[in-house]
Protein backbone atom coordinates (compact mmCIF):
# COMPACT_ATOMS: atom_id res chain seq x y z
CA UNK A 1 0.00 0.00 0.00
CA UNK A 2 1.51 3.73 -0.85
CA UNK A 3 2.19 5.53 2.15
CA UNK A 4 0.70 8.91 2.57
CA UNK A 5 2.35 11.89 1.26
CA UNK A 6 1.09 14.94 1.79
CA UNK A 7 -1.80 16.59 3.87
CA UNK A 8 -4.38 16.22 1.53
CA UNK A 9 -3.75 12.61 1.94
CA UNK A 10 -5.23 12.90 5.33
CA UNK A 11 -8.29 14.19 4.77
CA UNK A 12 -9.20 11.76 2.05
CA UNK A 13 -7.97 8.83 4.05
CA UNK A 14 -9.91 9.78 7.30
CA UNK A 15 -12.11 6.60 7.45
CA UNK A 16 -14.73 6.11 10.08
CA UNK A 17 -12.53 2.93 11.45
CA UNK A 18 -9.79 5.20 12.30
CA UNK A 19 -8.96 4.65 15.88
CA UNK A 20 -10.19 8.19 16.88
CA UNK A 21 -8.27 9.55 20.61
CA UNK A 22 -9.28 12.32 22.48
CA UNK A 23 -6.68 13.36 25.25
CA UNK A 24 -7.61 16.16 27.56
CA UNK A 25 -4.92 18.51 28.97
CA UNK A 26 -5.03 19.59 32.66
CA UNK A 27 -4.98 22.19 35.30
CA UNK A 28 -3.40 21.75 38.40
CA UNK A 29 -5.28 23.38 41.30
CA UNK A 30 -2.49 23.49 43.79
CA UNK A 31 0.87 21.46 44.60
CA UNK A 32 3.43 23.16 41.73
CA UNK A 33 7.06 21.74 41.15
CA UNK A 34 5.90 18.91 44.06
CA UNK A 35 5.68 15.82 41.68
CA UNK A 36 9.64 16.13 41.22
CA UNK A 37 10.32 16.57 44.54
CA UNK A 38 8.10 13.76 45.86
CA UNK A 39 5.04 16.39 47.22
CA UNK A 40 1.49 16.22 46.93
CA UNK A 41 -0.50 17.71 44.08
CA UNK A 42 -4.04 18.53 43.07
CA UNK A 43 -4.69 18.01 39.18
CA UNK A 44 -7.56 17.37 36.82
CA UNK A 45 -8.24 16.49 33.46
CA UNK A 46 -9.73 19.11 31.58
CA UNK A 47 -12.78 19.39 28.72
CA UNK A 48 -10.36 20.66 26.62
CA UNK A 49 -8.27 18.50 24.36
CA UNK A 50 -5.98 17.64 21.72
CA UNK A 51 -7.69 15.22 19.10
CA UNK A 52 -6.21 12.19 17.17
CA UNK A 53 -6.78 9.79 14.46
CA UNK A 54 -5.00 6.82 13.92
CA UNK A 55 -4.77 4.21 11.26
CA UNK A 56 -2.49 1.79 9.80
CA UNK A 57 -0.82 1.43 6.73
CA UNK A 58 0.80 -0.95 5.62
CA UNK A 59 4.20 0.05 5.46
CA UNK A 60 7.07 0.61 7.45
CA UNK A 61 6.78 4.05 7.99
CA UNK A 62 4.49 6.32 10.59
CA UNK A 63 3.44 9.61 8.80
CA UNK A 64 2.10 12.44 10.77
CA UNK A 65 0.05 15.70 10.49
CA UNK A 66 -0.40 18.93 12.89
CA UNK A 67 -3.36 20.59 12.08
CA UNK A 68 -2.19 23.43 14.73
CA UNK A 69 1.08 23.53 12.85
CA UNK A 70 -0.32 22.58 9.41
CA UNK A 71 3.21 20.26 9.10
CA UNK A 72 4.00 16.99 8.11
CA UNK A 73 6.35 14.52 8.46
CA UNK A 74 7.25 11.13 8.15
CA UNK A 75 10.34 8.62 8.91
CA UNK A 76 10.86 4.55 8.61
CA UNK A 77 10.34 2.88 11.88
CA UNK A 78 13.33 1.17 11.48
CA UNK A 79 15.21 4.54 11.82
CA UNK A 80 13.91 6.35 15.18
CA UNK A 81 15.71 8.75 16.50
CA UNK A 82 15.34 12.53 18.13
CA UNK A 83 14.60 15.03 15.54
CA UNK A 84 15.36 18.37 15.44
CA UNK A 85 11.77 19.56 15.20
CA UNK A 86 10.37 19.73 18.83
CA UNK A 87 6.85 18.10 17.87
CA UNK A 88 8.11 15.55 16.18
CA UNK A 89 9.52 14.09 19.17
CA UNK A 90 6.78 13.50 20.86
CA UNK A 91 5.95 10.69 18.40
CA UNK A 92 9.65 9.68 17.82
CA UNK A 93 10.18 9.14 21.68
CA UNK A 94 6.45 7.35 22.51
CA UNK A 95 7.52 5.15 19.37
CA UNK A 96 10.21 4.29 20.99
CA UNK A 97 9.85 3.50 24.16
CA UNK A 98 7.09 1.05 23.31
CA UNK A 99 9.00 -0.15 20.92
CA UNK A 100 11.49 -1.18 23.60
CA UNK A 101 8.74 -2.70 25.71
CA UNK A 102 6.96 -4.62 23.18
CA UNK A 103 9.40 -4.91 20.30
CA UNK A 104 8.07 -5.07 16.89
CA UNK A 105 4.19 -4.56 18.25
CA UNK A 106 3.71 -0.86 16.27
CA UNK A 107 3.95 -1.27 12.70
CA UNK A 108 3.25 1.64 10.14
CA UNK A 109 0.88 3.84 10.63
CA UNK A 110 -0.83 7.53 9.86
CA UNK A 111 -2.00 10.40 12.45
CA UNK A 112 -3.75 13.38 12.47
CA UNK A 113 -3.83 15.51 15.41
CA UNK A 114 -5.59 18.67 15.80
CA UNK A 115 -6.00 20.69 19.62
CA UNK A 116 -8.36 23.04 21.05
CA UNK A 117 -5.81 23.56 23.73
CA UNK A 118 -3.67 26.17 24.21
CA UNK A 119 0.00 25.03 23.36
CA UNK A 120 2.75 26.04 25.63
CA UNK A 121 0.52 27.75 28.24
CA UNK A 122 0.59 25.39 31.18
CA UNK A 123 -2.44 22.71 30.61
CA UNK A 124 -0.46 20.31 29.05
CA UNK A 125 -0.95 19.94 25.48
CA UNK A 126 2.67 18.23 25.52
CA UNK A 127 1.20 15.66 27.92
CA UNK A 128 -1.99 15.34 26.37
CA UNK A 129 -0.44 14.79 22.83
CA UNK A 130 2.11 11.92 24.26
CA UNK A 131 -0.37 10.29 26.50
CA UNK A 132 -2.64 10.39 22.87
CA UNK A 133 -0.28 9.09 20.75
CA UNK A 134 0.67 6.26 23.20
CA UNK A 135 -3.29 5.02 24.07
CA UNK A 136 -3.83 5.44 20.14
CA UNK A 137 -0.70 2.92 18.82
CA UNK A 138 -1.92 1.09 21.88
CA UNK A 139 -5.29 0.46 20.56
CA UNK A 140 -4.46 0.42 16.75
CA UNK A 141 -1.81 -2.12 17.52
CA UNK A 142 -3.92 -4.00 20.34
CA UNK A 143 -0.48 -4.19 22.64
CA UNK A 144 -2.54 -4.16 25.92
CA UNK A 145 -0.59 -1.12 28.01
CA UNK A 146 -1.67 -0.41 31.24
CA UNK A 147 -2.71 2.82 32.37
CA UNK A 148 0.39 3.12 34.61
CA UNK A 149 2.35 2.19 31.08
CA UNK A 150 1.09 4.90 29.12
CA UNK A 151 1.91 7.20 32.31
CA UNK A 152 5.16 6.14 32.36
CA UNK A 153 6.00 5.54 28.26
CA UNK A 154 4.61 9.46 28.19
CA UNK A 155 7.06 10.80 30.96
CA UNK A 156 9.96 9.04 29.24
CA UNK A 157 9.24 10.54 26.10
CA UNK A 158 9.29 14.00 27.07
CA UNK A 159 12.57 13.24 29.41
CA UNK A 160 14.89 11.90 26.34
CA UNK A 161 13.17 12.80 23.05
CA UNK A 162 11.91 16.12 24.17
CA UNK A 163 14.66 16.65 26.65
CA UNK A 164 12.06 18.36 29.58
CA UNK A 165 12.72 16.53 32.72
CA UNK A 166 9.17 16.93 33.80
CA UNK A 167 7.68 14.94 36.97
CA UNK A 168 4.84 12.44 36.92
CA UNK A 169 1.78 14.89 36.99
CA UNK A 170 0.69 15.83 33.82
CA UNK A 171 0.83 12.14 32.19
CA UNK A 172 -1.15 11.11 35.21
CA UNK A 173 -3.74 13.58 35.29
CA UNK A 174 -4.19 12.74 31.26
CA UNK A 175 -4.57 9.45 31.56
CA UNK A 176 -6.60 9.28 34.98
CA UNK A 177 -8.48 11.86 35.16
CA UNK A 178 -12.40 11.08 35.60
CA UNK A 179 -15.30 13.72 35.04
CA UNK A 180 -16.29 16.13 38.25
CA UNK A 181 -13.10 15.21 40.39
CA UNK A 182 -9.98 16.48 41.06
CA UNK A 183 -6.95 13.77 41.68
CA UNK A 184 -5.10 14.27 44.78
CA UNK A 185 -1.97 12.60 43.96
CA UNK A 186 0.87 11.56 45.99
CA UNK A 187 3.73 11.68 43.66
CA UNK A 188 6.42 9.96 46.00
CA UNK A 189 4.49 6.52 45.59
CA UNK A 190 1.76 7.72 43.13
CA UNK A 191 -1.11 6.69 45.72
CA UNK A 192 -3.86 8.83 44.82
CA UNK A 193 -7.84 9.45 45.62
CA UNK A 194 -10.43 11.08 43.37
CA UNK A 195 -12.38 14.07 45.39
CA UNK A 196 -15.25 15.55 44.40
CA UNK A 197 -14.56 18.81 42.63
CA UNK A 198 -17.41 20.80 45.05
CA UNK A 199 -16.48 24.19 44.36
CA UNK A 200 -20.08 25.57 43.97
CA UNK A 201 -20.71 28.81 43.69
CA UNK A 202 -16.91 29.24 42.02
CA UNK A 203 -15.70 28.42 38.59
CA UNK A 204 -12.58 27.76 36.77
CA UNK A 205 -11.39 30.71 35.06
CA UNK A 206 -7.99 30.37 33.19
CA UNK A 207 -5.71 33.33 32.16
CA UNK A 208 -3.63 32.61 28.96
CA UNK A 209 -1.11 35.44 29.14
CA UNK A 210 0.03 34.25 25.53
CA UNK A 211 3.65 34.77 26.70
CA UNK A 212 6.50 32.41 26.47
CA UNK A 213 9.89 33.37 28.05
CA UNK A 214 11.85 31.16 26.35
CA UNK A 215 13.76 30.82 29.88
CA UNK A 216 10.84 28.00 30.58
CA UNK A 217 13.15 24.94 29.92
CA UNK A 218 16.40 25.65 31.29
CA UNK A 219 14.77 27.16 34.15
CA UNK A 220 12.38 24.33 35.12
CA UNK A 221 15.28 22.03 34.66
CA UNK A 222 17.83 23.51 36.80
CA UNK A 223 15.14 23.83 39.50
CA UNK A 224 15.32 20.07 39.38
CA UNK A 225 18.83 19.99 39.88
CA UNK A 226 18.83 22.83 42.91
CA UNK A 227 16.39 20.99 44.86
CA UNK A 228 18.26 17.93 44.17
CA UNK A 229 21.50 19.55 45.44
CA UNK A 230 19.72 20.73 48.18
CA UNK A 231 18.25 18.30 49.25
CA UNK A 232 21.62 15.80 49.34
CA UNK A 233 22.92 18.03 51.91
CA UNK A 234 19.94 17.55 54.09
CA UNK A 235 20.04 13.76 53.56
CA UNK A 236 23.61 13.86 54.06
CA UNK A 237 22.54 14.68 57.70
CA UNK A 238 19.33 12.91 57.92
CA UNK A 239 19.08 9.87 55.55
CA UNK A 240 16.06 9.26 57.12
CA UNK A 241 14.14 11.36 54.64
CA UNK A 242 13.72 10.04 51.44
CA UNK A 243 11.59 12.82 49.74
CA UNK A 244 12.44 17.15 50.05
CA UNK A 245 8.73 17.27 50.37
CA UNK A 246 8.04 15.40 53.25
CA UNK A 247 10.94 17.26 55.16
CA UNK A 248 9.77 19.67 57.88
CA UNK A 249 10.43 23.02 57.47
CA UNK A 250 12.69 23.64 60.44
CA UNK A 251 14.65 21.04 59.44
CA UNK A 252 15.39 23.04 56.18
CA UNK A 253 16.16 26.10 58.03
CA UNK A 254 18.55 24.28 60.04
CA UNK A 255 20.85 24.59 56.65
CA UNK A 256 20.44 27.93 56.63
CA UNK A 257 23.83 29.12 57.00
CA UNK A 258 24.51 25.45 54.80
CA UNK A 259 22.78 26.62 51.75
CA UNK A 260 23.16 29.27 49.49
CA UNK A 261 20.16 31.27 50.09
CA UNK A 262 18.33 30.79 46.76
CA UNK A 263 18.69 26.96 47.30
CA UNK A 264 17.75 27.16 50.80
CA UNK A 265 14.55 29.60 49.49
CA UNK A 266 13.61 26.49 46.66
CA UNK A 267 13.61 23.99 49.42
CA UNK A 268 11.64 26.09 51.29
CA UNK A 269 9.19 26.53 49.10
CA UNK A 270 8.71 23.27 48.26
CA UNK A 271 8.12 22.24 52.38
CA UNK A 272 5.68 24.79 52.48
CA UNK A 273 3.79 24.41 49.26
CA UNK A 274 3.33 20.64 50.45
CA UNK A 275 1.93 21.81 53.33
CA UNK A 276 -0.56 23.92 51.67
CA UNK A 277 -1.48 20.93 49.31
CA UNK A 278 -2.90 19.05 51.99
CA UNK A 279 -4.70 22.24 53.68
CA UNK A 280 -6.36 22.86 50.49
CA UNK A 281 -7.72 19.66 49.95
CA UNK A 282 -8.72 19.51 53.54
CA UNK A 283 -10.37 22.70 53.47
CA UNK A 284 -12.02 21.82 50.09
CA UNK A 285 -13.44 18.63 51.25
CA UNK A 286 -14.73 20.77 54.70
CA UNK A 287 -16.46 22.67 52.32
CA UNK A 288 -14.34 25.53 53.80
CA UNK A 289 -14.06 27.36 50.24
CA UNK A 290 -12.30 30.64 51.25
CA UNK A 291 -9.40 29.21 52.99
CA UNK A 292 -9.11 26.74 49.73
CA UNK A 293 -9.14 29.30 47.74
CA UNK A 294 -6.41 31.32 50.32
CA UNK A 295 -3.59 28.62 49.98
CA UNK A 296 -3.48 29.47 45.99
CA UNK A 297 -2.80 33.13 46.93
CA UNK A 298 -0.26 32.12 49.05
CA UNK A 299 1.00 29.41 46.80
CA UNK A 300 1.86 32.05 43.63
CA UNK A 301 3.87 34.08 46.30
CA UNK A 302 5.92 31.14 46.80
CA UNK A 303 6.17 30.86 42.93
CA UNK A 304 7.01 34.37 42.64
CA UNK A 305 9.55 34.92 45.46
CA UNK A 306 11.16 31.63 46.87
CA UNK A 307 10.87 29.53 43.44
CA UNK A 308 11.22 32.38 41.08
CA UNK A 309 9.12 31.24 38.51
CA UNK A 310 7.06 33.84 38.00
CA UNK A 311 6.79 36.68 35.33
CA UNK A 312 5.61 40.44 35.71
CA UNK A 313 2.80 39.37 33.31
CA UNK A 314 1.49 36.35 35.79
CA UNK A 315 2.19 38.36 38.64
CA UNK A 316 0.03 41.47 37.57
CA UNK A 317 -2.96 38.93 37.31
CA UNK A 318 -2.81 37.48 40.58
CA UNK A 319 -2.60 40.68 41.68
CA UNK A 320 -5.86 41.86 39.79
CA UNK A 321 -7.49 38.60 41.03
CA UNK A 322 -6.52 39.62 44.77
CA UNK A 323 -8.09 43.10 44.28
CA UNK A 324 -11.48 41.27 42.87
CA UNK A 325 -14.71 40.81 44.38
CA UNK A 326 -15.57 37.18 43.89
CA UNK A 327 -12.21 35.63 43.23
CA UNK A 328 -11.43 33.64 45.74
CA UNK A 329 -8.00 32.22 44.71
CA UNK A 330 -5.44 32.55 41.90
CA UNK A 331 -2.16 31.58 41.04
CA UNK A 332 0.20 30.80 38.27
CA UNK A 333 -0.36 27.73 36.85
CA UNK A 334 2.23 25.34 35.11
CA UNK A 335 6.38 25.43 34.96
CA UNK A 336 5.88 29.40 34.91
CA UNK A 337 7.44 32.43 32.83
CA UNK A 338 4.18 32.67 31.04
CA UNK A 339 1.34 30.76 30.27
CA UNK A 340 -2.14 30.67 32.52
CA UNK A 341 -2.88 31.83 35.98
CA UNK A 342 -5.56 29.57 37.37
CA UNK A 343 -8.69 31.43 39.15
CA UNK A 344 -11.12 30.81 40.98
CA UNK A 345 -14.18 32.75 40.67
CA UNK A 346 -18.57 33.14 41.45
CA UNK A 347 -20.20 32.00 38.86
CA UNK A 348 -22.28 35.54 38.88
CA UNK A 349 -18.85 37.49 38.45
CA UNK A 350 -17.17 35.55 35.64
CA UNK A 351 -18.17 37.63 32.95
CA UNK A 352 -16.88 40.87 34.56
CA UNK A 353 -13.78 39.18 35.80
CA UNK A 354 -12.74 37.87 32.29
CA UNK A 355 -13.99 41.60 31.16
CA UNK A 356 -12.28 43.77 33.41
CA UNK A 357 -8.86 41.78 34.06
CA UNK A 358 -8.42 41.65 30.13
CA UNK A 359 -8.54 45.68 29.61
CA UNK A 360 -6.43 46.04 32.57
CA UNK A 361 -3.76 43.37 31.01
CA UNK A 362 -3.82 44.96 27.65
CA UNK A 363 -3.50 48.67 28.99
CA UNK A 364 -0.72 47.32 31.04
CA UNK A 365 1.24 44.94 28.29
CA UNK A 366 -0.13 46.23 25.20
CA UNK A 367 -1.00 42.42 24.31
CA UNK A 368 -4.15 40.09 24.81
CA UNK A 369 -5.39 37.64 27.42
CA UNK A 370 -7.08 34.70 26.20
CA UNK A 371 -9.28 33.68 29.02
CA UNK A 372 -11.27 30.60 28.90
CA UNK A 373 -13.67 28.50 31.74
CA UNK A 374 -13.19 25.10 32.09
CA UNK A 375 -15.12 22.24 33.43
CA UNK A 376 -13.41 18.82 34.74
CA UNK A 377 -13.36 15.95 32.80
CA UNK A 378 -12.61 12.61 31.73
CA UNK A 379 -8.75 10.96 31.04
CA UNK A 380 -7.56 9.77 27.24
CA UNK A 381 -9.32 8.14 25.38
CA UNK A 382 -10.36 6.36 22.28
CA UNK A 383 -14.12 8.19 20.95
CA UNK A 384 -15.47 5.92 18.07
P1 LIG B 1 2.42 22.82 27.48
O1 LIG B 1 2.57 21.38 27.79
O2 LIG B 1 2.21 23.65 28.70
O3 LIG B 1 1.37 23.11 26.46
P2 LIG B 1 5.07 22.43 26.47
O4 LIG B 1 6.12 23.37 26.00
O5 LIG B 1 5.41 21.44 27.51
O6 LIG B 1 3.80 23.31 26.88
O7 LIG B 1 4.52 21.59 25.24
C1 LIG B 1 4.18 22.22 24.03
C2 LIG B 1 4.77 21.42 22.88
O8 LIG B 1 3.99 20.24 22.66
C3 LIG B 1 4.71 22.18 21.57
O9 LIG B 1 5.83 23.05 21.43
C4 LIG B 1 4.72 21.04 20.57
O10 LIG B 1 6.03 20.54 20.37
C5 LIG B 1 3.91 19.96 21.28
N1 LIG B 1 2.48 20.03 20.87
C6 LIG B 1 1.43 20.29 21.66
N2 LIG B 1 0.26 20.28 20.96
C7 LIG B 1 0.60 20.01 19.67
C8 LIG B 1 -0.14 19.88 18.46
N3 LIG B 1 -1.46 20.03 18.41
N4 LIG B 1 0.57 19.61 17.33
C9 LIG B 1 1.90 19.44 17.35
N5 LIG B 1 2.64 19.56 18.48
C10 LIG B 1 2.02 19.85 19.62
MG1 LIG C 1 4.21 20.48 28.90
Amino acid sequence: MKSVTDKRSFKTTFHRDDVIIESPGRINIIGEHLDYNGGQVLPAAINLKVRLSFKKNGTSRCNCYSKSYKDYFEIDLNKVEISEKEWHNYFLGVVHFIEQAYPNKIQGFDCTVESELPIGSGVSSSAALECGIAKGLDILFSIGLSDDEIITIAREAEHHFVGTKCGIMDQFAVVRGKKGKFIRLDCTDLSFEYIPANIEPYSIVLLNTNVSHNLATSEYNLRRQECDSGFKAIQEKYPKYHVLARVPEEVVREFKSKLASKTLNRLLYVVQENARTISASKALENGNLKMFGQQLFESHEGLKNLYQVSCDELDFLVDFAYEYEGVIGARMMGGGFGGCTINLVHKDRIDSFIEESSSAFYSKFNTSLSPFTVAIGDGVKQVN
